[in-house]
């Protein structure tokens, strides 16, 4: 690897100026912790950006899905089903209050989890709790056929919108539709707090039932009284600060976003063995990270994402893998899959995982980065 070259990366922290203001304001205030202004800013803003009545600013996008999954009254031996191919984090929560959890495959046209695998699932467990359905690098799921079955069955439905900040379907924002959702602001996320999480819901009582298991399920009354178990997973105000910085961008990010996304779609036309993730067509991308799927014969022929990986590498180019379903995860071994068709000897999480790539979608990079990706690309290809 020639280290002298910049790196170019998959998706870093781009700050935009306006994140010192805020934090600058709570450093002149004192008032850096505990929680403060930009905490309760935060989680006003973000309410009203992604259309939900309330929202709690978390330490991560994990903490908010763990507290929605207690909200969801998750115990121990009750089934949550969950999206396969997503990120752990999704899923890990359920198993800290002793769920039990079963994956459902994806489908081909989004990706994400399959309506007629998640209809098989509540066949097969009607009594299902909750479902946690992710939205995969910014695509969003077939939200309308996913909620008809859980209204159907009468199980709680938990949007991961961690990837899918500002992403729309049927006009109305990702992480607005289930009874929960949650966004995460991580470090490679389309819009950074350093690190941190939200919850969301119409339901303000909920909202405000996590605010105090957040903060230690400490009982209001002078002493230390607990009746219930508590968590250290509030936001700092200094950590709340960057967000509305942040936030003020994000529209921006996701047009700089797409327009990566169909320059890579636009450079890879002619290759008939090449195509880009989905999109949804009753829905708009955040295009958080574009990604590429090759033709299994290609992958046959010696033309793996692991090679292509490797070939940018060579460049310092930073790429990755899709992520590796849950279902194939040695911790999740014992889990139950449901998928529609096993007659395949592999599930469409699985060949998606096998032939996918994510692309560098940094929104720093330039054209002349993204030429460079592709013509190495177009070079392994071509060979
Ligand atoms: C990043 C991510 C999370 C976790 O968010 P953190 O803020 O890192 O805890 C959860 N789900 C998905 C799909 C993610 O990509």
């Amino acid at each position: 690897m020639d280290l002298k070259k910049k790196r170019i990366y998959l998706s870093s922290p781009t700050i935009n100026g306006y994140e010192m203001s805020y934090i600058k304001e709570a450093f002149d205030t004192n008032w850096v912790a505990p929680l403060g202004k930009n905490v309760n800013e935060f989680e006003h803003e973000m309410a009203s950006y992604i259309g939900v009545e309330d929202a709690a600013a978390l330490s991560s996008g994990t903490a908010a899905i763990h507290l929605a999954v207690k909200l969801a009254g998750i115990h121990r031996g009750d089934v949550v089903f969950s999206s396969a191919l997503t990120f752990a984090a999704t899923c890990n929560p359920v198993v800290y209050e002793g769920g039990t959890l079963v994956f459902i495959d994806s489908e081909k046209d989004t990706w994400n989890m399959s309506p007629e695998a998640l209809e098989e699932g509540f066949k097969k467990y009607p009594y299902a709790k909750a479902v946690i359905l992710a939205h995969l690098y910014g695509t969003p799921a077939k939200v309308d056929q996913i909620m008809e079955i859980c209204d159907r069955y009468g199980a709680i439905l938990i949007e991961d919108a961690a990837e899918a900040l500002g992403s729309r379907y049927k006009g109305k924002n990702c992480g607005a539709f289930g009874t929960y959702g949650i966004l995460s602001f991580n470090g490679n996320k389309i819009i950074t707090t350093s690190g941190g999480g939200m919850l969301l819901s119409d339901n303000k009582k909920a909202i405000e039932k996590a605010r105090f298991w957040a903060t230690q399920s400490r009982e209001p009354v002078r002493h230390y009284e607990h009746k219930e178990i508590g968590y250290n997973y509030r936001m700092s105000n200094i950590v709340a600060g960057i967000g509305r910085g942040q936030l003020l961008t994000l529209d921006e990010y996701k047009k700089k976003k797409k327009r990566i996304y169909y320059h890579y779609q636009k450079a890879f036309h002619d290759i008939s063995d090449i195509h880009m993730n989905p999109i949804n067509p009753d829905g708009e991308s955040n295009h958080w990270l574009s990604c590429a799927i090759l033709d299994p014969k290609l992958v046959q022929q010696g033309i793996t994402p692991e090679l292509i990986i490797e070939e940018l590498e060579k460049e310092n180019i930073e790429s990755r893998p899709i992520w590796k379903p849950m279902n194939l995860q040695p911790i999740y071994s014992k889990n139950d899959f449901i998928q529609i068709d096993s007659s395949n000897n592999f599930s469409i999480g699985e060949d998606i995982f096998m032939h996918g790539i994510c692309l560098p979608s940094d929104i720093k990079n330039t054209d002349e980065d993204r030429q460079k990706i592709i013509d190495i690309i177009r070079k392994v290809y071509f060979k």
